[in-house]
């Protein structure tokens, strides 16, 4: 079938509001749950759906999932048509917004943000000439042709992968399995400020780079001048190339996944640093006790672990995670150093975070001070209908 007939009205779904559900909708959130809706009707199987108040008025369209708790990611809202043209304009709209990103010394970043492009279930990144692609949507799964042809008309990828490894594919019933279009190897070499890293979409970590501590990352570039550098966490070792970068006096790169470390080693030979580097694979939270109980001190640490809160019953667990590695992290500050940490779990709250901070710093007895909060970079945009795509946090701290 041709894709454009995926939105035409016979081919859609009809969801109709239940009556008291219309605040949702008003509000433009964009997530439409299975328990708004009173009743369902047209082919099972669509791409597409609108959703319709009692007396049949549209009043948001967007991409259905028969299998989603999400029945509806609303992409217009009110007598706005959802169309193909629609769409491909959003997705060029979106690569364009990003074209001051792009120059000689970066070659690497979000292209789409999901909702923060008006684009709920959709992720796109650019590596280089590849693209990597996210879909968690059942509908949109359907529209992957249009997807297709509006990336390279607006970004002339070598070969655009879609990783399909998200948990809520399973939920969809969608393929797990790596497919992909155009050619050669999905591996690529990224230039991000000037500096060099190997990204593999296909083994790595999320899409295979953390593109979202770009900014956090040139932060850290620019305070790391003579200063030793602890990296927890860290994956492809890219805080710690900056720092080395900045003239870091040394680095000691902490991560639990043999290939993580490895992945950082690889980065730190790609940018012929000179600096004393170290490369550990090891628990950070056993790390840090020891080293802390060996009287050891760092000027700079770094402390970005993953989401310890994958849902909302596992904050509270999560906070006593953040609080101990944190704790231990402050431990090693020689005095008047500094710590950037960060929590990218969605449901860990900014306050909170900020709470278990104090916890930390204040068990640790240390005098600490904000110097600047920090969020995910530009390329990641959060839709203010949508904060729940908020979910990088982090503080620059002055520990004394
Ligand atoms: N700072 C990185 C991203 C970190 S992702 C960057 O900027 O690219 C989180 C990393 O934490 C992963 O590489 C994972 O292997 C590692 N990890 C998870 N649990 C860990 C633990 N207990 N100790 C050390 N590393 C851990």
């Amino acid at each position: 079938m041709n894709v454009n007939e995926l939105f035409d009205p016979s081919r859609r779904r009809r969801l109709v509001l239940k009556r008291g559900r219309e605040r949702a909708v008003a509000n433009r959130h964009p997530w439409i749950f299975t328990g708004a809706i009173a009743d369902e009707s047209g082919p099972a199987g669509a791409a597409l759906a609108d959703l319709v108040d009692e007396r049949g008025q549209v009043l948001a369209s967007g991409l259905y999932s028969p299998h989603s708790q999400i029945r509806l990611r609303a992409l217009t809202f009110g007598d706005v048509p959802l169309t193909a043209e629609l769409l491909r304009e959003r997705i060029t709209a979106a690569i364009g917004r990003r074209k001051n990103l792009f120059d000689a010394a970066t070659n690497a970043g979000r292209l789409l943000h999901a909702e923060g492009d008006d684009l709920s279930g959709l992720v796109v990144d650019r590596y280089n000439d590849v693209l990597v692609v996210e879909i968690a949507n059942y509908g949109l799964e359907q529209l992957r042709p249009l997807l297709v042809e509006t990336l390279k008309n607006a970004a002339a990828p070598r070969l655009i992968y879609f990783k399909n490894d998200l948990p809520a594919r399973r939920l969809e019933q969608l393929t797990l399995e790596s497919e992909w279009d155009g050619g050669g190897d999905p591996a690529a070499t990224i230039s991000e400020s000037s500096l060099r890293f190997v990204v593999e979409p296909a083994e790595g970590q999320k899409t295979g780079f953390f593109l979202d501590q770009r900014e956090n990352r040139r932060l850290a570039r620019t305070l790391a001048g003579g200063a030793r550098v602890l990296n927890l966490f860290s994956y492809s070792g890219a805080f710690g190339v900056y720092a080395a970068a900045g003239g870091a006096s040394s680095v000691v790169n902490v991560d639990v996944s043999e290939k993580a470390i490895e992945l950082a080693r690889t980065n730190h030979e790609l940018n012929a640093l000179s600096n004393n580097v170290t490369f550990v694979a090891a628990d950070a939270f056993d790390y840090v006790r020891r080293r802390a109980a060996a009287g050891e001190a760092f000027d700079f640490v770094v402390c970005d672990p993953p989401a310890f809160a994958k849902s909302r019953g596992e904050v509270e667990r999560a906070a006593r995670g953040y609080k101990d590695i944190n704790l231990y992290a402050l431990r090693l500050v020689a005095p008047g150093g500094l710590l950037m940490t960060f929590s990218c779990s969605g449901h860990l709250s900014l306050d909170l975070f900020q709470k278990v901070i104090f916890s930390a710093a204040h068990d640790a007895g240390r005098q600490v001070s904000f110097v600047r909060r920090l969020t995910a970079a530009p390329d990641h945009p959060v839709s203010l209908y949508c904060p729940e795509g908020e979910y990088l946090k982090g503080f620059l701290l002055e520990v004394r």
